[in-house]
């Protein structure tokens, strides 16, 4: 029998503690991934299963503002805020605070055995926040994954329907139901059928590769594959990302998302808006649907939420929401009172700190600077996105085929250089920017300089 050295605690003496205080800047002392941290994933790969990825495989030690310090003393500039979680920073002061106190007082009951205020504060708070001037309820739950199927649970038993219809390049989680939901074979579904029945997928408005149709078309063209191939005797639910994010922030043509909620509306379709990425703050207004002109029966939230803790949530039309049976929805861990005072003091970071205008004003800097990459370098196809959503999408400028091993290459030698930058897209040619909202301009800049030599050097 091996021994193991003990690995569990930090590897630098007098580690920083997290949050804000950190020291904003880029400090490389070693490689990427350090002698530290490639200990630790040799020891991830004897312990945690091989389908459990890392983007960048350096070990964490803390986080805050804009920066990720890992085990080595490396701090690198985070653009993936762990994938549009920490919009109100790590370790933000409110939520320490909050979650500080909710530990010592109670950690669980369960909601549904015995409830407590910051479940139904939460619920109210959504509930204000998201669009519609209607009569509203919420559910909440524990990942984006689990969301999502609960509300298509909800959307038909509401409807008594079945059928749901998702869009080409569609994430929706890697649950049974949002594996069936998501389009992309690799990584997320293959040889992890079959999948649940009932499912459809219709075509996206995609601008920059569907030919030049106007939303109003593209919505045209998903409508009348649902009407042909499905009916809309038989449709429960349309749900859709309004940006899409593992798809490859995807921005749909002008028209295309109200053309589709009308026609949802008339034909008694439940129309669910999927916010779990592109919620609470991100695109530069609350939630992206109040940018596209459309409100949602039931929007879907996550991510952004709770400044990393474990929180998802329906929240919608109260007829909708209300029509499941008492003990339908529900479990064990859903709306955990750790989580729900965290995302009460994240929603209130988002209002207080004026995190909606800092959105946009980040997003100014990245089209400033990306549209500089873009006029300068013809791989650089489009750069698109919403206030601090947004991505580059890389092709060869000669056939207009998508560029996967030029985006490899880039998002390398980001991460080589201190940059925590993550890829996406059907075809895996898309880089994003996700940084967290508390990230000063100066990482900002500093990383996107790093961004445009990584590409011009590719
Ligand atoms: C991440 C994501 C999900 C899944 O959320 P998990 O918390 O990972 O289950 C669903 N929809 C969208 C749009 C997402 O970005």
């Amino acid at each position: 029998m091996t021994i193991t050295p003990p690995l569990t605690s930090p590897g630098v003496v007098g580690a920083p503690t997290g949050g804000p205080s950190l020291p904003q800047e880029r400090r490389l002392v070693t490689p990427i991934p350090g002698p530290e941290s490639r200990k630790r994933s040799e020891r991830k790969a004897q312990a945690v299963a091989a389908g459990v990825g890392a983007t960048i495989p350096v070990f964490a030690v803390a986080a805050g503002g804009g920066v990720l310090v890992d085990v080595d003393g490396n701090s690198l500039i985070d653009f993936g805020s762990g994938i549009a979680v920490t919009g109100v920073g790590n370790s933000a002061p409110r939520v320490v605070e909050a979650v500080t106190a909710q530990v010592a007082a109670f950690t669980h009951t369960c909601f549904t055995v015995a409830p407590y205020d910051s479940y139904v504060d939460v619920a109210e708070a959504l509930n204000r926040l998201t669009p519609g001037d209607f009569a509203k309820r919420s559910a909440l739950f524990n990942s984006g994954a689990e969301a999502v199927e609960n509300a298509v649970k909800i959307a038909r038993h509401y409807t008594g329907k079945q059928a749901v219809v998702a869009f080409d390049h569609a994430y929706h989680g890697r649950t049974n139901l949002t594996m069936g939901l998501t389009a992309k074979n690799q990584p997320y579904k293959n040889g992890f059928g079959p999948f649940a029945p009932e499912i459809y997928r219709a075509p996206l408005s995609y601008p920059l590769r569907d030919g030049g149709l106007t939303g109003a078309e593209a919505a045209k063209r998903a409508i009348s594959m649902i009407e042909k191939q499905i009916g809309a005797a038989n449709l429960a639910a349309v749900i859709i990302e309004p940006i899409q994010g593992e798809g490859g922030f995807i921005v749909p043509a002008d028209g295309f998302l109200p053309a589709l909620q009308e026609w949802a509306n008339a034909n008694g379709v439940v129309f669910i808006a999927d916010e779990v990425q592109t919620g609470f703050a991100r695109t530069g207004t609350m939630f992206a649907s109040e940018q596209f002109g459309i409100t949602p029966d039931l929007i879907v939230t996550a991510k952004g939420i709770a400044g990393g803790l474990p929180l998802s949530a329906v929240t919608g039309r109260a007829e909708i929401m209300d029509a499941p049976q008492v003990g339908g929805l529900g479990g064990t861990y859903g709306g955990n009172p750790l989580a729900c005072v965290a995302a009460l003091a994240a929603i209130e970071t988002y209002e207080q700190d004026g995190l909606v205008e800092r959105a946009r004003e980040i997003g100014t800097i990245l089209f400033e600077k990306l549209g500089a990459l873009r006029d300068a370098d013809p791989r650089v196809a489009e750069v698109r996105g919403r206030g601090a959503m947004v991505a580059i999408e890389l092709m060869d400028p000669e056939t207009g085929e998508p560029d996967a091993a030029l985006t490899g290459k880039v998002a390398a030698a980001a991460h080589a250089a201190g940059v925590v930058l993550l890829t996406c897209g059907t075809y895996g040619n898309v880089i994003r920017f996700l940084p967290p909202l508390s990230i000063p301009d100066h990482l900002l800049i500093e990383g996107l300089d790093v961004v445009a030599e990584a590409v011009a050097n590719a």
